[in-house]
């Protein structure tokens, strides 16, 4: 039976803007499964049979038949309830009725996480598991108790839910039954997209710490070089490079406003820095080609900056890593800088040995 549509429900534990954001990271998806939002919150059961999970999904039955659901279409509570393990933080128990938890999710990663990334992966999951059995019972049984990243790992230990949801697979076995059940490639398709963008999201986090580690910066002006220890990384430069890496180096957090930059602020600021470095006879020409990187005609000053980003990137493998060493201008801000905090800057004229910035030297 194909699958149209998912409805939402929050309970009275929920937070409305996590059902918002979950909402619109689903739809951010095409494909040919529509989502939405229930109106109102699921009270659960009065009734005091059943654990809570039971009286939720009893409250969400009544739900579906009070607003007349079709019986093919899955209605999920993404509910606030707090729970103790994965095996109960997404649940579908019976038919097209199902209960995703938003808390405690925690746990699984390490580092913070925002839960609509992996309630987005069980809402895609328990579609395309829907589709493949009947109830959580013949999940249960055909589920992979060894971890593989696969959708139906039973995760026994908490650290197979990360390896899981950033994986985002259907393992070969899986596939077969996917296959056997002849299920539409577009639906198939979009449940893996919306893995995808989970697992790349979550991958993010995973090393972002890392990514994030910036090393001590080590800057010999008079070699032309920068040295970063934490990587043992050498980036060499040209005197007119250096002088401007230097010159941005110099004007710190408040950075530059390139379209403001003058002529009469390069010659003034710039150009004493690549003096010390020029190393040619005719003292106009390096005036002309500071001058130069003024003009937006020949927009020479970001050719510059951007040779000396494509050395960063070269030598560090990653725009996320280089990106703390290179001269840029951050989607929030108005300026270019160097986006290295200031106690991580040290001049030196040779490994260790530090002298004084070379507008003071
Ligand atoms: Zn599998």
């Amino acid at each position: 039976m194909p699958l149209t549509n998912i409805y939402l429900i929050t309970d009275e534990h929920g937070d409305s803007s996590v059902l918002a954001r979950t909402l619109d990271l689903l739809r951010s998806v095409p494909g040919p499964v529509r989502f939405g939002i229930c109106d109102g919150i699921l009270k659960k059961d009065r009734q005091d049979t059943g654990d809570e999970h039971q009286r939720y999904l009893g409250a969400a039955r009544e739900y579906r038949d009070s607003r007349k659901i079709p019986a093919e279409d899955l209605l999920l509570v993404v509910s606030g309830l707090p729970v103790e393990d994965y095996w109960y933080n997404s649940k579908l128990v019976a038919g097209n009725d199902g209960i995703v938890h938003t808390g405690n999710w925690e746990r699984y990663f390490s580092f913070a996480i925002d839960p609509i990334y992996p309630v987005a992966y069980e809402i895609a999951a328990w579609a395309l598991r829907s589709r493949l059995f009947g109830n959580t019972s013949d999940a249960t049984r055909f589920a992979h108790r060894n971890p593989r990243g696969c959708f139906m790992d039973l995760c026994l230990n908490d650290s197979e839910v990360t390896l899981k949801m950033r994986t985002g697979d259907i393992c070969p076995e899986c596939q077969k039954v996917v296959r056997g059940k002849a299920l539409p490639i577009n639906f198939v398709n979009q449940i893996l997209h919306i893995w995808s963008t989970v697992g790349k999201k979550l991958s993010y986090l995973n090393t972002a710490d890392f990514l994030n580690e910036v090393s001590l910066m080590e800057v010999n002006f008079s070699k032309k070089e920068i040295y970063l220890p934490v990587y043992d990384a050498k980036v060499e430069m040209m005197p007119v490079q250096m002088a401007v890496y230097a010159w941005f180096l110099k004007c710190g957090t408040p950075g530059v406003a390139l379209r403001d930059l003058s002529g009469d602020t390069l010659i003034r600021e710039l150009l004493p820095l690549y003096l010390k470095l020029y190393r040619g006879a005719n003292g106009d020409e390096a005036r002309n080609t500071v001058l130069s990187l003024a003009d937006p005609k020949t927009n020479s000053l970001s050719e510059i900056m951007s040779k000396i980003r494509k050395k960063f990137l070269d030598c560090l493998g990653s725009e996320q890593l280089a990106g703390h060493y290179f001269i840029s201008k951050r989607e929030d801000e108005a300026v270019h800088r160097i986006h290295l905090p200031e106690d991580h800057i040290h001049w030196v004229e040779s490994r260790g040995v530090r002298v004084a910035p070379p507008w003071k030297g």
